[in-house]
């Protein structure tokens, strides 16, 4: 099932109240279009009726693909703060539906699911990404790692998440996205090749620390690293 719910916002632009059908989980195998909606970046964008600025209400949502065996808390980007308790929260939710709390059949579903959560819409649309192109998304954080540590330079704060954009034969190409609507930057690819031989996970390959500090994570980001967690006040 794919539930909506009608929300009222605020615009952002002239603040007026209008009403937005927001999403509150998505069945990726059911509402293939919504997920499609993910990947081109349109999903939930809206323009006001009254002054007519484009705009996109930030995700908070979960998406479920039994298929591709994706779980995903979609998280407001803002949020990410606050990512040790929100990981904690879904690490709880998932072990309701279909982890050690869930009924039988819904755990036999949850074995091959990967239960992950993501801050923002680049974040997610490069898990959707990631579950098309069949990677590891360890192993794709480590290449981001060695792309990152070669950079000359890295874009400002505005144009602040390196993430996973689309694949050919040989190239991972990554870009440069602005976090609360995913406008693309410059983009730099990086060898498919180099994303296999860490995902492969050979003892001694010089990674074997790095994939231990995302042991049992659903945040599978570089950002776990470097968001210092807010505290719970
Ligand atoms: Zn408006």
């Amino acid at each position: 099932m794919s539930l909506f719910q009608e929300t009222v916002i605020d615009c952002p632009s002239c603040a007026r109240s209008l009403s937005f059908e927001t999403v509150h989980s998505l069945n990726a195998d059911r509402r293939p279009d919504l997920r499609a909606d993910i990947l081109d970046s349109r999903f939930q964008r809206t323009n006001c009726p009254y002054c007519g600025t484009g705009f996109r209400l930030d995700c908070d949502f979960t998406v479920l693909d039994v298929k591709r065996g994706q779980w995903i808390v979609a998280a407001p980007v803002g949020a990410i703060a606050d990512w040790e308790a929100r990981e904690a929260a879904a690490r709880a939710i998932f072990a309701r539906a279909y982890g050690a709390e869930a009924p039988a059949i819904a755990r036999e579903i949850g074995q091959r699911l990967k239960p992950r959560i993501v801050f923002g819409w680049p974040a997610l649309r490069e898990k959707l990404v990631v579950g098309d192109l069949g990677l590891d998304d360890v192993a794709l954080e480590a290449v981001k790692a060695t792309v990152l540590r070669n950079a000359a330079s890295i874009p400002g704060r505005v144009v602040a998440e390196l993430r996973l954009v689309a694949a050919d034969k040989n190239d991972l190409l990554l870009a440069w996205q602005r976090s609360y609507d995913g406008a693309a930057g410059a983009v730099v690819s990086a060898p498919r090749a180099l994303h296999d031989k860490i995902a492969a996970a050979a003892a001694n390959d010089g990674w074997t620390a790095f994939r231990a500090g995302f042991e049992g994570a659903l945040f599978v980001d570089l950002k776990r690293e470097l968001v210092r967690p807010r505290k719970a006040a």
